[in-house]
């Protein structure tokens, strides 16, 4: 009876993938296989994790080398760290990582909200991350927090050159995404859009459903109803079932749309998918 039971709510939820989590993280040391079991069980069937250093796109290409076809690794270096960013050696070791099967490049960017790094240094490095993608010809993820003008004007320049992209966590304003989405870009939702003071379903909708994607960017940003705890890649259900409130959706069929696109953004190669 049991068995019945696990099986009729496998097949009833939507099967969605987690576009960007940081799963080589401290935070999930001890218990990272049960989170990408947990995963599974809620209907994930796949999760792209995110090296924001080169030390973490290490640890995430040996991730992604323990379960082939369901964990996908990147490899950048983050805007907090650009100062450090080293023109010999990085983009070398991202060569590298991309060519053992790391799927884009990131997360790199602007964040002139907490400026870790001297902005001219992170406009430097996430110029050179373009740089990278459009010469291996893979898809960026970008990070952008109160650096709307400079963020539209690099995304749109490279976009122009053939670069595709996704701005991830996305949380405004509307007119970067505008930006983004005219040069073929993507954009992804966190946890934030289930919180109280989420008043911004406008940007929501305002991304079409072959654009659209989602991701837990945990270990933060924990969703509602588990909001101030460790966040992990299963509950990004709760955040593909907001998704659909606002756009007046089935969570089924945005599930659907961000799986979808995910793969063909990342070119994810997953073994129950044909879709391309
Ligand atoms: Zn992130």
């Amino acid at each position: 009876m049991s068995t019945a039971a696990k099986a009729a709510v496998r097949i009833s939820m939507p099967t969605f993938i987690d576009s960007h989590a940081h799963l080589c993280d401290p935070a999930f040391d001890e218990d990272r296989d049960a989170a990408v079991q947990r995963l599974r069980d809620a209907g994930g069937i796949g999760v792209v994790c995110i090296g924001e250093s080169i030390a973490a796109a290490e640890r995430a290409a040996h991730l992604s080398a323990s379960y082939p076809g369901f964990v996908f690794a990147t490899a950048g270096v983050h805007p907090h760290d650009a100062a450090d960013f080293d023109l010999d050696r990085d983009p070398a070791a991202i060569r590298e990582l991309i060519a053992r099967g790391a799927v884009a490049i990131g997360e790199c960017g602007l964040d002139y909200h907490y400026d870790h790094s001297p902005r001219p240094m992170q406009r430097r490095a996430f110029a050179a991350q373009l740089e990278l993608a459009k010469e291996t010809n893979r898809p960026v993820v970008v990070h952008t927090r109160q650096a709307d003008d400079d963020t539209a004007a690099m995304v749109a320049e490279a976009g122009a050159a053939g670069v595709r992209g996704v701005l991830h966590c996305f949380t405004g304003p509307r007119r970067v995404a505008e930006a983004a989405l005219r040069v073929g870009w993507y954009v992804s939702f966190s946890g934030i859009v289930t919180f109280k003071k989420w008043d911004d379903d406008d940007l929501i909708r305002a991304v079409p459903d072959d654009r659209l994607l989602v991701e837990s960017d945990s270990p933060y940003l924990a969703p509602v109803p588990n909001r101030g705890r460790r966040n992990e890649p299963a509950w990004v259900s709760f955040t593909v079932a907001r998704v659909a409130a606002a756009r007046g959706a089935e969570p089924d069929t945005i599930a659907a749309a961000t799986r979808r696109n995910t793969i063909r953004l990342f070119g994810l190669s997953i073994p129950s998918e044909s879709e391309s």
